[in-house]
């Protein structure tokens, strides 16, 4: 096994608070890791509404869910934070030596002085079938996530799905290329999709030059023989329903925020938040703070900009663990030669 990695701070979540957290630590001088389960950062903004308009930003008129990440990347690049993505934070325990423990689903490990959790509404985990025998053949022929498509050449698969992954996958092993499959059967419950019209374009051209096909209807059972899966069974709307021969499903349902792990790390909870108080917005273990969406205080509005204040006062409250000795004084990004040589912007 690697070596942990020893670190100020460990933050879980990049969505738009965990983000801005980095920036309020960084102008403390304290260096911070962001550990996320999805693949970029970004969070609810990334996941849920990239191309919407935001306009309650302080000083941002508008700007869409990508733009608010992408700037955000932007800002906190001066204290170049390591990103640990695709990853979930399973397991935080404080050591004998008053620092924290943390491990990740990849068996990434941290020892950690200080615990930011901005884990929004939870890690965003991919929504599975709920059919029976699915568990058991779930990364050997069901898999919610394509890491390797070589895998996937030269077989015969069922694509779920009404969205960009199910139909940009589906197209990927359709279309001429090094990862052609045998046979490509895309089924969603509708004709009728939340994808790039592009891509729906192409799908029904691979469709009409017979390279794949795609039927309307739900994913109702699995045929197996043995302990493989040989078919799946799809149910048509007028309740047909007919197997079609397969050697891996891949189902893109979405993705579902779960709280999951962090609910058994014993802090103190209130209908699935972290209680903070709003001075340090610590949680109930001294050195482990809360911020965003995932905290909950009196009067608490889950909003992007109450997060970033969090992040701010959360940051100076950290300061006393990274730094016993030293008082930490505010200073103004304006007029602070500390924090512009920390800023890169002498
Ligand atoms: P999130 O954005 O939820 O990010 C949390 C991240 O933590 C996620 O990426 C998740 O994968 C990760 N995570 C969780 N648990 C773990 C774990 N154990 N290990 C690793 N990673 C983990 N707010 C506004 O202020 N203005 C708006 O106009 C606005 N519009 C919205 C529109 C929609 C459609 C939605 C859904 C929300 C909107 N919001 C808006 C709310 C705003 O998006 C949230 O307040 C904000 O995203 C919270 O940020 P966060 O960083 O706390 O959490």
């Amino acid at each position: 096994a690697l070596a942990a990695i020893e670190t100020d701070a460990l933050i879980v979540g990049a969505g738009p608070v965990g983000l801005f957290q980095v920036f309020e630590l960084g102008l403390l001088d304290i260096e911070a890791h962001v550990v996320d389960a999805l693949t970029e950062p970004g969070g609810q903004c990334i996941e849920l509404y990239p191309d919407k308009p935001i306009y309650d930003i302080p000083g941002v008129p508008m700007c869409t869910g990508r733009e608010l990440t992408e700037r955000l990347l932007e800002q906190i690049r001066p204290f170049a934070p390591t990103f640990h993505l695709g990853q979930e934070v399973t397991a935080l325990a404080r050591r004998e030596d008053g620092r924290f423990d943390i491990g990740t689903s990849l068996g990434t490990r941290f020892v950690a002085k200080t615990v930011f959790i901005a884990a929004g509404v939870g890690a965003f985990q991919p929504r599975k079938l709920h059919l029976q025998g699915a568990d058991t053949l779930e990364d050997r022929q069901i898999f919610y996530r394509v890491r390797r498509p070589q895998d996937f050449a030269g077989k015969h698969l069922v694509i779920a799905g009404g969205g960009d992954s199910a139909l940009d996958w589906a197209i990927h092993f359709a279309q001429e290329g090094a990862h052609r499959a045998a046979s490509v059967v895309l089924v969603h419950r509708r004709d009728g999709f939340r994808a790039a019209p592009a891509s729906v374009a192409r799908m029904r051209e691979l469709c009409d030059a017979m390279q794949m096909q795609f039927l309307v209807g739900q994913i109702s059972g699995l045929e197996t023989a043995g302990e493989r899966m040989a078919g799946v069974k799809v149910t048509s709307p007028d309740g047909l329903t007919r197997v079609v021969p397969a050697e891996a499903l891949l189902v893109f349902y979405g993705l579902s925020p779960k709280l999951g792990p962090i609910a058994q790390w014993g802090l103190a909870i209130e209908r699935k938040q972290l209680v903070v108080d709003t001075e340090k917005f610590e949680t109930s273990e001294p050195g482990v703070f809360a911020v965003g969406d995932i905290n909950t205080y009196p009067g608490k509005k889950k909003l992007i900009l109450c997060g970033f204040h969090e992040a701010a006062l959360a940051a100076f409250g950290a300061a006393r663990y990274v730094f016993p000795d030293k008082p930490v004084h505010l200073q103004y990004t304006t007029t602070s030669p500390k924090l512009h040589k920390a800023l890169g912007v002498e």
